[in-house]
């Protein structure tokens, strides 16, 4: 098995496309005068999966620069969180456990966060490369703001503010696709949890056939 590493130049670029993400969200949050100050909830909670080598490694990179001794933390939480998800998928829950990267509501590797993380919250809109369009209505919190300033539901459709997620997605579909080296579709699906992510380690894919055998 070989680890999968951002190259400096991808890793730059991953970040780029994180910042262009934070500041569509602030646009449309600006707009509809959003934010999350004062919210009885925290998202860190919520069950999200990711999908994505490219941004496994670059939280990977992140969890690196911590101290050991507050990794072995995060990775001890993190198999409670395992074990927690697996008890509540069990019983036909969805799970609603704390991320083991966040800390008195606090994001320990906010830099690093994912692109989720940085995008849930206000509505936004896709377009699939089959042409479907997708749109997502926001949080909670936001679908009732939305309601409240937007009591037509025509002049919702057309009116409300979105952030266009269509040409960030591609790049970070490129990116993934460059990272791995051309042959991304050689490879599994990836569907885990930031505590699956950590606790499996970095990224790892198996040694291709031409590579194996090479000292490195
Ligand atoms: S995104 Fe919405 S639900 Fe989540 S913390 Fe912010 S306001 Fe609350
Ligand atoms: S990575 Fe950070 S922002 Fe994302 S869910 Fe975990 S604690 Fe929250």
């Amino acid at each position: 098995m070989k680890e999968v590493k951002l190259s400096l130049d991808l890793a730059d670029r991953m970040g780029q496309i994180y910042k262009e993400m934070e500041k569509g969200y602030e646009q449309v949050a600006v707009q509809l005068k959003f934010s999350c100050d004062g919210c009885p909830d925290n998202c860190c909670d919520s069950w999200f999966q990711h999908h994505t080598f490219v941004e496994w490694a670059y939280l990977w990179l992140g969890f690196c620069e911590l101290a050991e001794s507050r990794q072995a933390e995060i990775l001890e939480r993190s198999r409670l969180f395992i074990s927690g998800s697996e008890q509540a998928l069990a019983r036909n829950e969805r799970p609603e456990l704390m991320c083991p990267l966040n800390e008195n509501g606090r994001c320990i590797l906010y830099a690093h966060r994912l692109m989720v993380c940085r995008t849930h919250g206000v509505p936004a809109t896709m377009q699939r490369p089959d042409g479907q369009r997708l749109n997502f209505p926001g949080c909670f919190r936001c679908q009732e703001l939305v309601e409240r300033t937007f009591p037509d539901q025509l002049e919702k459709q057309s009116v409300v503010p979105r952030v266009e997620r269509t040409l960030l997605l591609r790049r970070l579909a490129q990116l993934e696709n460059e990272l791995m080296e051309g042959r991304r579709h050689l490879y599994p699906r990836i569907k885990l949890t930031i505590a699956q992510m950590l606790v499996k380690g970095p990224p790892m894919i198996a040694t291709p056939h031409c590579e194996r055998g090479r000292t490195l």
